[in-house]
């Protein structure tokens, strides 16, 4: 069933406590954790305890959880003082777009200057 917790899904697990993530916010729907590659000085990932593979499966399954996503990937960055220098929130979606973990996240980056096109 949509939202439902996958047995092999990695962050299923982090919400489940099973694999550890260094934790930064939570909130009733969501969880927010530092990103163990991190591309800046901020680099935190954000995501729905219910799982859903992809941005475009939230947003068709679960419209005000990708709100919460949205609200939280700002809150992030007024914890980690980036809001007022600029940040960034990247929602890659698809192999192709370089989505690695099929259960939705969201990048949020900052803490330096970001280049425009990305890679
Ligand atoms: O958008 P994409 O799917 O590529 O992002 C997955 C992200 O999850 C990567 O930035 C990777 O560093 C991060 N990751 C993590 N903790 C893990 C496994 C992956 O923060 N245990």
């Amino acid at each position: 069933m949509a939202g439902e917790p996958q047995a092999d899904c990695l962050f299923c697990k982090i919400v489940a406590g099973e694999v550890p993530a260094t934790i930064v916010r939570e909130t009733e729907t969501t969880v927010a954790f530092r990103d163990i590659n991190p591309q800046a000085p901020t680099h935190v990932l954000v995501i729905p305890r219910a799982h859903y593979p992809t941005a475009a499966a939230l947003a068709a399954g679960a419209p005000e959880l990708a709100a919460d996503l949205l609200r939280e990937a700002h809150e992030v960055a007024v914890g980690d003082k980036v809001d007022e220098t600029g940040y960034r929130v990247v929602l890659n979606t698809g192999t192709g777009a370089g989505q690695t973990v099929f259960h939705v996240h969201a990048h949020v980056l900052g803490g330096r200057g970001l280049q425009w096109p990305p890679g």
